[in-house]
């Protein structure tokens, strides 16, 4: 059984709603467990964090509404935590996301889509250490791992 880590982005879409207990509280409830949170204002981080979006049209439009609050940035963690919160996540377009899936419960957008979750092994590693120091990230005990695994 090995652990992995996993970045999650809470997006303005997700602040300014007041979406930010409901989102949490799903992957709390799932057994995930959070090994770091902050909130940060994003500015040219994105360039790096979404450079495979940089020849689309709505690059732009994407960058701003990330930058048009503070956002919520979490690292969790858990058995296949990458593709357990994907799951949860749903697919980018709020619309077609399926209910039961953070998208598609609370979004209707491709853009405006609540969170970002890191989509593979490789991204989550370049992604936590993005947005995390190493002093951010805390490694402890959850008491009730037995009745988890
Ligand atoms: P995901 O977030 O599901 O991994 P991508 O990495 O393809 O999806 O895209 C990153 C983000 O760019 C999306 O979450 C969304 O906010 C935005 N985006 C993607 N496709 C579109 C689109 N067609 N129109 C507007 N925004 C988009």
């Amino acid at each position: 059984m090995s652990l992995e880590k996993t970045l999650v982005i809470l997006k303005p879409s997700a602040v300014q709603r007041g979406l930010i207990g409901e989102i949490t509280t799903r992957f709390e409830r799932k057994g995930l467990r959070l090994a770091g949170m902050k909130m940060m204002q994003l500015d040219e981080l994105l360039n790096e964090h979404y450079a495979h979006l940089s020849e689309k049209p709505f690059f732009q439009r994407v960058k701003n509404s990330m930058m048009a609050s503070p956002v919520i940035v979490c690292c969790y963690e858990g058995v296949d935590a990458i593709q357990v919160v994907r799951s949860m996540t749903g697919a980018t377009n709020g619309r077609v996301a399926i209910p039961g899936t953070i998208r598609g419960d609370f979004s209707v957008s491709s853009q405006e889509n609540i969170v970002h979750t890191s989509d593979s092994p490789k991204t989550a590693i370049e992604e936590i250490n993005r947005f995390f120091k190493p002093e951010e990230l805390f490694e402890y005990k959850q008491v009730h791992m037995p009745y988890l695994y």
